[in-house]
């Protein structure tokens, strides 16, 4: 084992946990045993639950301004300690170095919108009636927790942490069993950069943590990020216990391109959203439709797609059992009549034999029915459907149940404004692989891609992270204003 087993981080120690349910931690890249995960027991949240309510009342009464200092602090141990962070994340997730190296970037901006909040999270004060003003403020909510997938171990515990501290709340993290080393790293940079204990926790665990987090009575508000099978059980469980709640699905991203779209920037857009992160990106292009005869973008894709190779420039899917059912679902879409033109089954790495790699794979002639147009696939694998019309195009983007982000390529700006318009998601890109918005925008999809109001990232989620006090002030009696007095 690469690593010692590792612990629960709670009140600014890590400590060992009394569980003897454990997990190994694999690298995806070549098969390596890093380490062993516990399955915590809700004693083991308890006691962080309780360091967290111990260092909230200290940690909210804060002024803002020095608790954003924390945050140009740990900015700073970000980007210093960014090629140690991007190996682990490379190690456990079986990224490359240049994802990982953006998975940190991506970070430090995410912390930079945190160093800016005392400057965008003023509440309004307003003279309501003669003498009288209402005013409102943002208050932390108390002891949160935020539950993170396994495909950006880095980034989407970032999307939660920076936030939900520097506005005054004190956290529990349930990070993923798969990737567990990357949070613990950020506990150390969190120290460092004069977190006080208590502030920031890590419960390491599975179903049964996540369900305990969700009962427990002291914990306010519940993020999660993972698939909609889990965002609904933990978005039901969560509200019936009356948290607040967010909580982030799947996806199955439609590329809709049009016989103008540019043909070389349209194949090497979609190829690296298809393949980046190896098709492991909840925004990641799953299914492209191509309206018209787009055979010259097709083939310009299949020569970009052919250029991606596993070892190399492609990382490995996180597990056994996910390189098994990414291919069962090309294997069937071939039974059922698809045709591949790029074929990622069985890839190899020399060397790396225990590696779990799926090459970069093209499917055309896809029909909307077959689970592989319908479902979430999650490896680098573009399925190509047809039609004649954008209306029809439109229309299957429309019915799959997802919404997270939708893309159209062309280079004419009425069309591109009618799919904007008609796209049922909650990011578009024109002429974008990968429509993620940056900060300040918010990050959050629309039907079963969320549930919950409000998006995880940007100004959307001060809202989330607060709750807003209002008050009423009757300055000047004498003034004779008897106004709701
Ligand atoms: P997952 O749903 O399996 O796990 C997410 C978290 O939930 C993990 O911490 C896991 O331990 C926990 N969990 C797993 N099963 C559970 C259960 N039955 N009950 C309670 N908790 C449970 O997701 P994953 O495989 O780690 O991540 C991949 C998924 O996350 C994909 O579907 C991807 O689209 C999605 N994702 C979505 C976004 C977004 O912004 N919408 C971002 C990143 C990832």
């Amino acid at each position: 084992m690469k690593y010692a087993p590792f612990q629960n981080y709670i009140n600014g120690q890590f400590v060992p946990s009394s569980s003897n349910r454990k997990l190994d931690v694999i690298s995806p890249l070549d098969g390596t045993l890093l380490s062993s995960v516990p399955m915590s027991s809700a004693e083991e949240l308890d006691a962080a639950v309780k360091a967290a309510a111990n260092a909230f009342p200290v940690w909210s009464k804060t002024p803002i301004k020095e608790r954003a200092q924390i945050f140009f602090r740990y900015k700073y141990l970000l980007e210093k300690n960014i090629t140690e962070l991007a190996a682990l994340i490379c190690e456990e997730n079986g990224k490359t170095n240049g994802e990982a190296i953006a998975e940190i970037e991506k970070s430090i901006e995410l912390t930079e919108f945190a160093c800016a909040l005392p400057q965008i999270m003023t509440g309004e004060i307003l003279e309501v009636s003669k003498g009288i003003e209402c005013r409102t403020e943002h208050i932390a909510l108390g002891v949160v927790a935020s539950i993170v997938p396994f495909n950006f171990p880095a980034m989407v515990p970032n999307w939660t942490i920076p936030n939900a501290i520097a506005t005054g709340n004190c956290m529990i993290i349930k990070p993923s069993e798969k990737v567990p080393l990357s949070c613990a790293r950020i506990a150390q940079l969190l120290k460092e950069a004069g977190l006080p204990d208590g502030v920031f926790n890590i419960v390491n665990g599975d179903s049964e943590i996540v369900n305990a987090i969700c009962v427990h009575p002291q914990i306010e508000a519940i993020s999660f990020v993972g698939s909609t099978k889990v965002a609904k059980i933990v978005y039901q469980k969560a509200t019936q216990h009356f948290k607040r709640c967010l909580a982030l699905g799947g996806a199955k991203n439609h590329l809709l391109v049009l016989p103008d779209a540019k043909e070389e920037m349209t194949a090497v857009n979609i190829v690296a959203s298809m393949s980046g992160c190896a098709g492991q990106r909840c925004m990641a292009a799953s299914a492209m439709i191509g309206v018209g005869k787009v055979d010259h973008i097709i083939n310009r894709i299949c020569e970009e797609a052919i250029k991606i190779v596993a070892g190399k420039n492609l990382g490995a899917v996180i597990n056994k059992a996910s390189k098994e059912r990414i291919e069962k679902y090309i294997t069937e879409a071939e039974q059922q009549g698809a045709k591949i033109l790029v074929d990622g089954r069985n890839a190899k790495v020399e060397g790396k034999e225990n590696g779990t790699y799926v090459g970069p794979t093209v499917i055309d002639y896809v029909r909307p029915d077959m689970a592989i147009a319908r479902e979430e696939v999650f490896g680098p694998v573009i399925s190509i459907m047809r039609t004649d019309s954008l209306d029809e195009a439109i229309s299957i983007q429309n019915k799959n149940p997802y919404g997270n982000g939708a893309s159209v390529f062309t280079q004419n700006g009425s069309l591109a404004r009618y799919v904007i318009e008609k796209a049922s998601a909650g990011m578009i890109g024109v002429n974008v692989g990968v429509p993620v918005p940056r900060e300040p925008f918010s990050f959050g999809g629309w039907n079963e891609s969320k549930f919950g109001v409000g998006d995880i990232t940007g100004k959307s989620s001060i809202e989330f992270w607060t709750k807003l006090k209002k008050t009423t002030v009757k300055w000047n009696p004498e003034a004779g204003v008897n106004w709701m007095s």
